[in-house]
């Protein structure tokens, strides 16, 4: 026999119900009874469509996050958070924060939110300080436990990992956060104990640093946190995930746990070794089914895999997705509009969880007990690999005769610089903006009802040209230097481009938690990336027909639209990019021809590609700048080439950051007060920079003395004449009653700045 199990099930419903639970909870509207019950009723679905399996995950279900729901667990929600309030509010406060109702009260900070692992996914950051101790309070945990056992389940906990945990949080008072391994460990024993008392055989622990580079510190603690927790009566499945373990190989092997689980996606040419060296008496959980996209497994060739495997390790062997399925939609089974030929080669969670059972029926029974199902996924496997719709010889015949010089601009940027300064007449601290004006909310009822059919082009256009020319109008009063459009038309940076590239699809509910209730709902790249017409060129065009200052063309970078897309896995993400760079770089030319003259190439997620582990950054980089570069390249000296990047972390990749080689670069950096820029300083980063001067998450209307103050110290790190002044990032979430006075404080500081220098 073979054992099928699950890491973890998407927590926040197949039609968001839980964010919609959530988010009623803290507008006041609803009771906490009335979002346990939305709770329960999830669970209780989840674990119902996972019931074909031999173990199903429990523990899994989170109201916010499970790094948060450990801190619960025990006990170190962080100190500042109100005692006096229940578990679940207290939990809520510490992951949002709470701002003071009245001038007695502090506000109350919320957790720090940061990426988990390599995914698009965030936790909250666990705090720790001298202070720290731990405590169980498992009341919630093992009634979960409990609410699935009595209703039937195979249920099999599922934890954080002590050591995962500790790593994952942030130490203050400059203690050694694995000093604290022997004051968790306790708690974590006294948790299986009681997970034992309560029925519990096997308990799966995640550590998923397994699979990132770790200092022979962090080893032994694994070491040392498995020779105590295996001495409890249950039976631990150690699993690891999100990429190779590498160095860590043996140690993963060697601990003392149970079994062990390998992500046998990322981690394909390990886990013949890893049968190698696992002791005999351990059970092997491998992880052939994809966590992490959404494309129908390759059964037969898994199998041809796996029957050896099954061969050598018999019952000992289990099967599972790679990863926990919180990072795949629900259920494809919703995905009613879909072009039916492209649903065919997906799977969501419970289509995943379904190609598991039929691979441990091929394995237990052989492979005619399946029969049909095998063939209906080899037809599907094949239709994809033969569809015309995905491989486009004109799109190959291109990527193949990209050559090096197509990614280099025609002169250095010193060479550049006066002939785009003759051609803009800028001042000194040239003003501008990051592209997106307040989306209100008859933009947002514009936009809806175009696509519902309900309004016709005519008159959308009609729509989205007033909201232009009142964008233009706007900063032309305001005094800004270079203008934008305003990004009025686009719903989403990504999904604007998606939509009108062929080899995108997008789904009607394929939402994937972000954080908290926040999901997001990725594009879906399945083919050769096609443009088939310019994309924006029509609104710049009459956006600059309105004004006599430059307007800016707006475009999303090709590293941006991988990263937060579905991406193939039938080829590597590096060649999807290309793909992207090049359709971005027809954009970029056909807005030059256009006569536009300063072209903003947004990489807000350039950043977020960064491997798990660092040995493998640098190629990451060196293909993702070399994508912009194609992207942007292609155009005259005199074309400006702006790039946008909204996050505070350059120290690691300032290098490549100036590779990109744009001739400036916007980002964030208000709240950093301006220490980020040391950085691009000790670098001497040759190109111009906009700093962000306010943060535009904020309703907060910056001062005029702020923002000077802030470029000041921006101008002694950076040379003046290669600054300019913006905000953090798009106004798109902000109102014009914010916009409006805090881009004339902006104007005014520059202005004051201009006659200081
Ligand atoms: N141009 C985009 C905007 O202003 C950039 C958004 C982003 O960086 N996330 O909205
Ligand atoms: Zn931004």
């Amino acid at each position: 026999m073979v054992t099928t199990h699950n890491l973890g099930f998407p927590r926040i419903g197949k039609n968001r119900e839980l964010k919609f639970s959530l988010e009623a909870y803290w507008r006041g509207e609803t009771s906490l009874v009335d979002l346990e019950k939305t709770a329960q009723d999830l669970r209780q679905t989840h674990w119902l469509s996972q019931q074909h399996l031999d173990w199903v995950p429990v523990g899994d279900f989170s109201f916010y996050d499970h790094v948060l729901d450990t801190s619960l667990l025990v006990g170190n929600l962080p100190k500042r958070s109100d005692a006096r309030l229940g578990d679940v509010d207290r939990y809520f406060q510490a992951a949002r924060g709470q701002s003071s109702k009245n001038l007695e009260q502090t506000p109350i900070a919320a957790a720090e939110m940061t990426k988990w692992f390599d995914t698009n996914y965030h936790y909250m950051v666990p705090e720790f300080d001298q202070d720290t101790q731990f405590q169980l309070h498992a009341e919630r945990y093992l009634a979960q436990y409990q609410e699935a056992v009595n209703q039937g389940v195979n249920a099999k906990p599922v934890l954080l990992g002590p050591v995962s945990y500790l790593w994952l949080g942030k130490a203050k008072d400059d203690i050694d956060k694995l000093a604290l391994l022997d004051s968790l460990l306790p708690v974590y024993e006294q948790l299986l104990i009681a997970l034992a008392d309560a029925g519990a055989e096997w308990v799966q622990i995640d550590e998923p640093i397994l699979a990132t580079e770790l200092g022979s510190d962090w080893q032994h603690a694994l070491t040392q946190a498995y020779f105590s927790l295996h001495k409890t009566p249950v039976k631990l499945l150690l699993a690891s995930y999100f990429g190779p373990l590498r160095e860590n190989l043996n140690l993963a092997c060697e601990l003392a746990t149970a079994g062990l689980h390998i992500d046998a996606i990322n981690a394909a040419d390990e886990f013949v070794n890893v049968v190698d060296w696992l002791p005999p008496h351990k059970v092997l959980s491998l992880g052939v089914i994809n966590g992490r996209n959404i494309w129908k497994t390759d059964l037969n060739s898994t199998l041809d895999k796996l029957e050896p495997i099954h061969q050598r390790l018999g019952d000992r062997l289990w099967l599972a997705p790679s990863c926990s399925l919180l990072h795949v939609p629900v259920d494809l089974e919703q995905e009613t509009t879909l072009d039916t030929e492209i649903r065919n080669w997906l799977a969501f969670a419970n289509q995943k969880l379904n190609e598991l059972s039929i691979l441990a029926q091929a394995l237990s029974s052989g492979r005619q007990a399946v029969a049909e199902e095998l063939n209906a996924n080899a037809e599907a496997i094949l239709s994809r690999q033969h569809s015309k719709r995905v491989h486009k010889k004109a799109v190959q015949t291109r990527l193949e005769n990209i050559s090096s010089d197509m990614a280099q601009r025609q002169q250095p940027y010193s060479e550049r610089v006066g002939l785009q300064q003759k051609q803009f007449v800028l001042p000194l601290f040239p003003t501008t903006t990051i592209g997106s004006f307040p989306q209100t909310p008859a933009i947002r009822q514009s936009r809806r009802l175009f696509k519902k059919g309900e309004l016709d082009q005519q008159r959308y256009h009609a729509d989205m040209k007033a909201q232009i020319e009142l964008a233009i109008r706007e900063q032309e009063a305001v005094g800004l230097d270079v203008l934008v459009h305003g990004e009025a038309e686009r719903n989403d940076m990504v999904e604007y481009f998606g939509e009108q590239l062929e080899g995108y699809i997008f789904s009607r509910l394929g939402w994937v938690q972000s954080y908290g209730s926040r999901c997001v709902k990725p594009p879906i790249i399945f083919g050769d990336i096609e443009r088939p017409q310019a994309m924006t060129v029509d609104w710049i065009n009459y956006a600059q027909s309105l004004t006599d200052k430059p307007v800016k063309g707006m475009l999303t970078g090709p590293v941006t639209m991988l990263n937060w897309s579905f991406v193939r896995d039938d080829q590597p993400r590096s060649v999807t990019c290309q793909q992207l760079a090049l359709a971005i770089r027809d954009e970029v030319q056909d807005l030059e021809q256009a006569g536009v003259k300063i072209i903003q190439i947004d990489e807000a997620a350039l950043r977020e590609g960064l491997p798990l582990r660092q040995n493998d950054w640098q190629t990451y980089l060196d293909w993702a700048v070399f994508s912009f570069k194609l992207s942007a390249n292609g155009v005259a000296n005199e074309t400006q080439i702006h790039t946008h990047m909204c996050y505070s972390e350059f120290n690691d990749i300032i290098e490549s950051i100036a590779a990109m080689d744009a001739d400036v670069i916007t980002i964030e950096t208000s709240r950093s007060d301006m220490e980020l820029l040391d950085v691009f300083n000790a670098f001497d980063y040759p190109n111009e920079i906009g700093p962000g001067v306010y943060d535009i998450h904020s309703p907060n209307i910056p001062s005029v003395a702020s923002i000077c103050q802030l470029m000041e110290k921006a101008a002694q790190r950076i040379p003046p004449e290669r600054l300019w002044v913006n905000p953090d990032c798009g106004l798109k979430t902000r109102q014009w009653t914010e916009v409006k006075p805090a881009l004339e404080a902006m104007v005014n500081a520059a202005r004051q700045l201009r006659l200081d220098v």
